[in-house]
């Protein structure tokens, strides 16, 4: 890359979604390199908003991208103003304001400067008017498909000037028989031989342009010297090659990144799990594992090299296009769980305690943030997903348990020496002066030694008594979290319970 980012070059690169539904996997891997590139070279990340397919509109998602880029920590240098956000979605109540010296950053904003550059285009003979009407396009797809040729316009108003004010398109004239390469930064060399193209719209007789018109023309305004997108987009490029040769202006780097797979080796979709942004954010997911994630999915940090977790400014000063892998790559959740795993046990404690105050909230529960604080430690080690934290730590925050005495009765012990168990474990607790974990972890392991049980046993039945679930933090630390008059309170609701179930049972 020595050749074209240089101390001369500024990196400008850009994220140019289309507000057609919602940012997903394989969205946020090619804008975060493009991003990491930017960021790696002291350049700048650009924001366009590429709403020229009205149709396709969906209502809502401009604000939706925008906020999943902010979880995720990808911030913008350049991009739509809060009135053009507004403009471009009406129903958009966001307060991002990016602006910028190329604005404006909104493609149906920008209509007239692509027709001044496709009349451009007309004048210096590189394109042309068509007012072929659908009917006679229909037809001639027709008859190219019953002689086996493939279909596409025949050029038929390439030299028949039509006049500016008949209702018409302009199309590119794709040159016949002309070979075109591209040096893609990643892939190398791609050449077409013989362009099978046919002569492609630029504009539309709506005044709006296609996508190729607007992207060369936005690329070029907006000094975009390194154009990162899906390998999906290589077959356009020769369309926007023609284009930056005609109109003499430089093209910006293109730089086309392998796709992205699910395990089973097919492009990634709805299909193998969570692909939207904000579906990770809801299931407990942390925007610096997914960021991590996606740095290996496509990208290596070299030959026998294997460290895997980076933080945030080892990516950017280690990120490189040429370390970028040619080959699709798979997106694994088993590894994204696990590396979601480390970064909770990495995280700072305060962090962790604020990120879990919001998921107990979210799941309907209010914690007393003393009692938080005792367990957090221990939760913190034991989940992958932040989601987890509610069910582990709800036990300290509910005035009623719901006990699951199946499993006590299953894995632990049965019903007469349960009772037994927590009888001793209360009178033992009761006699403790000073509550803490060390000198409860000792009073609780003479119980199964008295009653010569097992020990895993025993313990079973204590934690599902002033717990109410089988897999919690660990068992005395537990019960210290909850207190000393909490703890006892529990074991005589739950001695209470047994017994007069025991008796019913024998009443019966
Ligand atoms: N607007 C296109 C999309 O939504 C971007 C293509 C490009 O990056 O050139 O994917």
């Amino acid at each position: 890359m020595a050749d074209t980012i240089d101390s001369k070059n500024i990196v400008r690169t850009r994220f140019a979604p289309s507000p057609t539904g919602f940012l997903h996997v394989g969205g946020v891997r090619t804008n975060f390199y493009a991003w990491l590139l930017a960021r790696r070279f002291g350049g700048k990340f650009v924001l366009r908003i590429e709403d020229t397919d009205r149709e396709r509109f969906v209502p809502g998602a401009v604000q939706s991208i925008l906020e999943d880029l902010q979880w995720l920590g990808i911030d913008i240098d350049e991009g739509p103003t809060a009135e053009e956000l507004k403009r471009c979605d009406p129903t958009y109540t966001g307060s991002f304001n990016y602006g910028g010296p190329y604005g404006p950053y909104v493609q149906s904003q920008r209509i007239e400067r692509y027709k001044e550059v496709a009349e451009r285009l007309v004048e210096m003979g590189y394109a042309y008017r068509c007012d072929c009407t659908p009917e006679m396009l229909k037809k001639e797809r027709e008859e190219q498909m019953a002689r086996r040729e493939p279909p596409g316009y025949s050029g038929y108003c390439r030299t028949r000037n039509v006049p500016a004010d008949t209702k018409h398109v302009i199309r590119l004239k794709i040159p016949e028989r002309e070979s075109i390469y591209l040096d893609d930064a990643v892939k190398g060399r791609i050449v077409w031989d013989k362009i099978s193209l046919r002569d492609t719209v630029l504009l539309k007789s709506d005044g709006f342009p296609t996508y190729h018109l607007a992207v060369v023309v936005d690329d070029h305004d907006m000094k975009i010297s390194h154009v990162m997108r899906g390998e999906e987009w290589i077959s356009t490029a020769p369309v926007h090659i023609l284009l930056y040769r005609a109109l003499g202006w430089k093209m910006p780097v293109f730089c086309h990144l392998p796709s992205v797979l699910g395990q089973d080796g097919k492009k990634l979709s709805k299909r193998h799990g969570a692909t939207n942004i904000s579906a990770f954010r809801r299931e407990g997911y942390l925007p610096e594992a997914l960021l991590n994630l996606l740095l290996l999915v496509g990208w290596n940090p070299g030959e026998g090299e294997e460290q895997e977790i980076f933080t945030r400014e080892e990516m950017i000063r280690r990120f490189t296009i040429e370390n970028i892998n040619k080959a699709a790559a798979v997106f694994s959740y088993d590894k994204l769980k696990w590396m979601n795993g480390v970064y909770i046990r990495n995280m700072p404690q305060e962090r962790f305690i604020k990120e879990a105050e919001a998921v107990c909230l979210d799941a309907g529960i209010q914690v007393d943030e003393h009692r938080l604080r005792d367990i957090a430690p221990y939760v913190q080690e034991r989940i992958k997903l932040l989601t987890e934290v509610p069910d582990m730590v709800k036990f300290l925050f509910v005035e009623e348990l719901e006990r699951d005495y199946g499993t006590m009765f299953k894995k632990g012990l049965p019903p007469d020496m349960s009772l037994k168990v927590l009888r001793v474990s209360l009178e033992k607790l009761e006699g403790i002066e000073d509550f803490t974990v060390s000198r409860i972890e000792e009073t609780l392991r003479e119980v199964p030694q008295e009653l010569d049980l097992k020990v895993g046993k025993a313990f079973v039945v204590i934690r599902i008594a002033v717990t109410g679930q089988k897999v919690t933090p660990p068992l005395f630390e537990s019960i210290y979290a909850l207190g000393r008059e909490t703890a006892i309170k529990r074991l005589k609701e739950a001695i209470e319970e047994i017994e007069s179930e025991h008796y019913r049972a024998k009443e019966g």
